[in-house]
């Protein structure tokens, strides 16, 4: 199994880094996307992928919600970091209205800008959208085209969100802990969400898969997403894991 968006690199794993990591092959996850998110964090993210080449992948990209006054410096970073090093993806990128809107204008001005850096090199885009779909279709509506391709990482939509991201026809769904919590609604969406178009993902430290909801996530709990979409599909989870790889390997070219 892969787990495409992992941020095994933070504070959180300071402590069990490695063990964490081996924790995770043990149980099957043999390799993961690891996104930064600003200058902030960059080093510790290229650090981890530098000590364990073929097993993590880096991605490079400003999150929404580091969009701040300096964003023209973060930008600019992101530009010649993709000059100087190989990434598998840009990201993580996109918009945010849950935490804060006061930087919209700017949120909306770095996902465009960021969106023509990966396609320029022809890298796919991981997308963190929260209360945010109409403002991220704006854009997409506006400079999509078949080279822009990438992931709705932690997706959170309604049918017609899915239904929307179909219609650009270059994106898959990311698929993490909250399918599995008992109050969810997304098993219903993923209902019509066919596994081709699915990728998994834990978005390690958050976001953590029941039973053990409330704690640190970590990638060794990626088969509790991969049994709770074979539960749903009608199928083995191998047939799962078989198939979200090809899926990952196809998105990020690993
Ligand atoms: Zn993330």
């Amino acid at each position: 199994m892969i787990d495409t968006h992992s941020h095994l690199y933070s504070k959180e794993f300071d402590a069990d880094r490695d063990a964490a990591l081996k924790r995770a092959i043990g149980n099957g996850v043999s390799q993961f996307i690891i996104p930064s998110t600003d200058m902030s964090d960059f080093d510790a993210m290229m650090k981890l992928c530098n000590d364990y080449p073929g097993v993590c992948f880096p991605a490079v990209g400003l999150h929404p919600t580091s969009v701040k006054d300096d964003y023209e410096n973060e930008l600019a970073f992101v530009e010649k970091q993709l000059d100087l090093n190989r990434f598998v993806a840009v990201g993580e990128i996109g918009i945010d209205c849950y935490w804060s809107v006061d930087y919209i204008v700017q949120q909306r001005d770095a996902f465009e800008r960021q969106i023509k850096l990966a396609e320029r090199r022809n890298l796919p885009i991981i997308i963190h959208a929260r209360n945010s779909f109409a403002e991220i279709f704006a854009i997409l509506d506006r400079v999509h085209n078949s080279n822009v391709k990438g992931v709705f990482h932690g997706f959170s939509g309604v049918r017609d969100d899915y239904l929307k991201i179909k219609e650009y026809g270059t994106f898959m769904i990311g698929v993490g802990g909250v399918i599995t919590f008992k109050n969810s609604k997304l098993s219903q969406v993923l209902d019509i969400v066919p596994i081709t178009d699915m990728l998994l993902e834990t978005d390690a430290p958050y976001l953590t898969p029941h039973p053990y909801r409330g704690q640190r996530n970590e990638s060794s709990y990626i088969p509790l997403i991969a049994q709770k979409i074979a539960e749903l599909k009608n199928i083995s989870i191998e047939e799962v894991d078989k198939i979200t790889s090809e899926n990952a390997k196809a998105m990020f070219n690993i």
